[in-house]
C-alpha cells in the first residue's frame, strides 16, 4: 500500500504509477457512482493483493443508441475520498479518447455467452464490455481482477474472455451488496424517485419467493418462473423485461433444475432499468 492514493489519466500516467506498485496487483474496474457494492470489491482486493488499482470509466460502447449514457450519475470527487479511505493505491480515470482513440477499431466478441438475456435485451452491450475490460486487463496487467455477482452474466463473459483469451488474471465474482430491503446496490438506483425506490424492492422480494419455492422442493422452472410474475404483477410500477431460468455455466435456459441455475431478471421501475440474480444449488 503506497503513502497516499495516485490518480492518473492517460495510459503514461498508468504506467509510470504502475512501476511505483508491488505486486500481486488487484484490479477493480468501476463506471464510478461508487456505493457500498464496489467498496467491497476493492476491500477484498486489498485484502488479497499487496496494491489495488481501481478504474473509473463510463464506457460508452457498452451502452445502445436511447441507453443512459449521457445522465449516468457521476461524482468523481466522491469516489476518489471513499477510494481512499478504503486503501485503493491508484486510481485510473481515463478519458473516452484515451481508450477509444480516433480511428478506433479492434473489439472483443465473446460469442455464445453474450447472446441471452441482457445481451437479447440490449444489442452490443457485452461487446463493449468484453472490449474495454480486455484494455483494462492489457493496460493494468493485474494478478487478480474483482466484479460483482450483481452483474451475472457479466462475470460469465469476463470468466470466458480470461480464459480464451489466455489472460493469466484470476478473476474474483464478489457476493452481491445489497439494501435493507434487499435491493441490489446499484449506481443506477439513484434514479429512482419515492415511490419508484419503495416499488424496487418487488425484484428481491420475487427472487426470495422463488427461492423459497425452491427449499420446498420445486425443481420446474415454469413454477418458479410464475411465482415470480406473480410477485412483480402486484407491483404496479413494475414493468418486466424478461425473467429466466438458467444453466449457471452456460446461460441456456433450463426446463428442471440443475446443480447450479441462475434465476434472473430485467424490470423497469418507471423509466429505470434494474436487474438483480440469484444462484440455486
Ligand atoms: P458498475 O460500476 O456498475 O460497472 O460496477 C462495477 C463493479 O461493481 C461490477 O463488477 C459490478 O458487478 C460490481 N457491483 C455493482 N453493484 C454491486 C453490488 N450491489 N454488490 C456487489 N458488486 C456490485
Amino acid at each position: 500500500m503506497s503513502e497516499s492514493m495516485i490518480i492518473a489519466t492517460s495510459l503514461q500516467e498508468l504506467w509510470q504509477a504502475l512501476r511505483l506498485l508491488e505486486g500481486p496487483l488487484g484490479l477493480v474496474p468501476t463506471m464510478g457512482y461508487l456505493h457500498e457494492g464496489h467498496l467491497s470489491l476493492a476491500r477484498r482486493a486489498r485484502q488479497e493483493c499487496r496494491s489495488v488499482v481501481t478504474s473509473i470509466f463510463v464506457n460508452p460502447t457498452q451502452f445502445g443508441p436511447g441507453e443512459d449514457l449521457s445522465r449516468y450519475p457521476r461524482n468523481l470527487p466522491g469516489d476518489l475520498q471513499l477510494l481512499e479511505a478504503a486503501g485503493v493505491d491508484l486510481v485510473w480515470v481515463p478519458t473516452p479518447e484515451v481508450l477509444y482513440p480516433p480511428g478506433y477499431q479492434t473489439w472483443v466478441d465473446v460469442e455464445l455467452l453474450s447472446q441471452p438475456l441482457e445481451g437479447a435485451a440490449r444489442p452490443g452491450h457485452f461487446r463493449g464490455v468484453a472490449t474495454v475490460v480486455s484494455k483494462l486487463f492489457n493496460a493494468v496487467r493485474p494478478e487478480k481482477a474483482y466484479f460483482g455477482q450483481k452483474d451475472a452474466q457479466q462475470a460469465a463473459v469476463i470468466r470466458q474472455l480470461a480464459r480464451d483469451l489466455s489472460y493469466p488474471i484470476e478473476i474474483v465474482i464478489c457476493p452481491t451488496l445489497r439494501e435493507a430491503d434487499g435491493l441490489a446496490m446499484s449506481s443506477r438506483n439513484s434514479y429512482l424517485n419515492a415511490d419508484e425506490r419503495r416499488a424496487a424492492g418487488v425484484l428481491y422480494r420475487a427472487l426470495g419467493a422463488a427461492r423459497a419455492a425452491y427449499e420446498r422442493g420445486e425443481r420446474h422452472a415454469a413454477a418458479l418462473l410464475q411465482t415470480m410474475s406473480a410477485i412483480l404483477a402486484e407491483e404496479p410500477l413494475a414493468r418486466p423485461q424478461y425473467l429466466s431460468c438458467a444453466d449457471y455455466d452456460t446461460l441456456a435456459e433450463v426446463e428442471t433444475l440443475n446443480e447450479k441455475t441462475l434465476l434472473s431478471l430485467a424490470v423497469f421501475i418507471g423509466s429505470t432499468r434494474l436487474i438483480d440474480n440469484i444462484v440455486l444449488g
